[in-house]
């Protein structure tokens, strides 16, 4: 009989845009003892996990919950309950994520309407308002933080705009919530989803969301046609508006995330556990001080990559503070690098997609993994790995560059 030994990982030092090294808390949580879905002791940390995650997306919106699977698993779930087949969507698109918002869309029977900017750079919001004035969607979908190319996109006027057309505003902010702002109320964003291996520095494998009652509005309509409706004539279209998933159907979830409590699935109740730890943490350092450590020790890892002389990728004035993006220089073989981070340092940065391919890593300063130690480190092993390749960089300025950024913080 074949043996296989006991689960032994490595200790990784992970800089990639997630998944990211997951807080020692957070894996003590997923150890605690399992409850059934009914019992009171459980639907109290349902409801302390709504209470946070109303305070994570910087909402008063009564709905905030995890829907369960990855972070595409929320995004599906939104779209899908409020896409009806027809509907115009608007999508700009910067990047990877964009398209997975459209190809989502689509499959949901979306009439979408792209528009597109050069990677590396975001929509002058005016932009994305004039469209808005002139195709008239119902829906507009957009991606706030990039991964694919770390740049972030300013939210505030296209949600104003939104608004005021009565135009629905979806917002993927898996990337961003809890490393950087996100204002779901003052943004006016209708409906927005977060990532949980990202910033949150909890395990992948649910996806909070939030969503005012102007999405509400749209389930519950749904919902009233489905089941009101028996005139012959109108089943057939009756059918069509119906929500397309069981799994994801919002307008389920609500009756199961309320007193009602009405089955729907199980609750991943060790990722409940781990979710309701992770932003306990977050809380407790604040959001304003979170994001002020990200943007700190982003601070330190552009001024490392800096003194090396490697260029950045992506127009600066976007820059998205919880990823950078480093051109790799001319004849380095960027996957060659990566391998010796992981073998050598045992890091993890990234590698990216499409156009990008093999001309940029992506660096990740995300939740437990931004952290001093870790910038450091991955400076000092990435100037090594690359003089070990035989680029030309300035070599032994990359640490001193980012110990002068936390030194002149602790003097502040
Ligand atoms: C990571 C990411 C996703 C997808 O998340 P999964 O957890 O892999 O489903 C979606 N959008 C953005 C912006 C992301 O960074």
């Amino acid at each position: 009989m074949k043996m296989y030994k006991d689960l032994n990982t490595s200790l990784r030092t992970i800089m990639t845009p997630g998944p990211v090294e997951a807080e020692p808390r957070v894996l003590r949580a997923l150890s605690t003892p399992i409850l059934g879905q009914f019992d009171p002791e459980f639907t109290n940390i349902m409801n302390e996990t709504m209470e946070m995650l109303r305070k994570l997306f910087q909402t008063e919106n009564h709905w905030a919950f995890p829907v369960d699977g990855t972070s595409r698993a929320g995004i599906e779930a939104v779209l899908c309950s409020i896409i009806e087949p027809g509907d115009r969507v608007l999508i700009p698109i910067y990047g990877r994520f964009g398209h997975l918002l459209t190809e989502i869309a689509e499959r949901y029977g979306a009439d979408v309407v792209n528009i597109e900017t050069t990677w590396g750079q975001v929509f002058d919001p005016a932009e994305v308002i004039l469209e808005i004035k002139k195709v008239k969607p119902k829906i507009v979908a957009m991606v706030h933080g990039e991964t694919s190319t770390g740049c972030m996109q300013p939210l505030q006027e296209i949600g104003e705009a939104c608004r005021e057309m009565d135009v629905l505003f979806v917002v993927d902010a898996v990337a961003s919530i809890g490393g950087t702002e996100v204002k779901v109320d003052e943004w006016k964003i209708d409906a927005a989803i977060g990532g949980t291996q990202k910033c949150l520095s909890v395990p992948s494998g649910m996806a909070p969301i939030t969503f005012n009652s102007r999405v509400e509005a749209v389930l519950l309509q749904r919902k009233k046609i489905e089941r009101g409706l028996t005139d012959p004539n109108t089943q057939q279209q009756t059918q069509n508006r119906t929500i397309r998933s069981n799994y994801f159907d919002l307008s389920q979830l609500m009756d199961y995330w309320s007193p009602a409590r009405l089955n729907h699935h199980t609750e991943a109740t060790s990722m409940l556990y781990a979710l309701r730890e992770g932003l306990r943490i977050v809380l407790e350092e604040g959001l304003e001080a979170r994001i002020a450590r990200h943007q700190l020790h982003e601070q330190a890892l552009v001024q490392g990559i800096r003194a090396m002389g490697l260029d950045l990728y992506g127009d600066p004035s976007c820059k998205l503070p919880v990823v950078t993006c480093v051109s790799i220089p001319d004849g380095i073989d960027g996957e060659s690098v990566r391998s010796m981070l992981l073998n050598d340092f045992h890091i993890e940065i990234a590698s990216s997609f499409g156009p990008l391919k093999g001309k940029i890593w992506r660096i990740g300063t995300m939740g437990y993994s931004c952290r001093k130690k870790n910038i450091l480190h991955v400076l000092g092993a990435l100037e090594a790995a690359l003089i070990r390749h035989g680029a030309k960089i300035n070599a032994g300025q990359a640490v001193q560059a980012a110990l002068d950024v936390y030194h002149n913080e602790e003097h502040e």
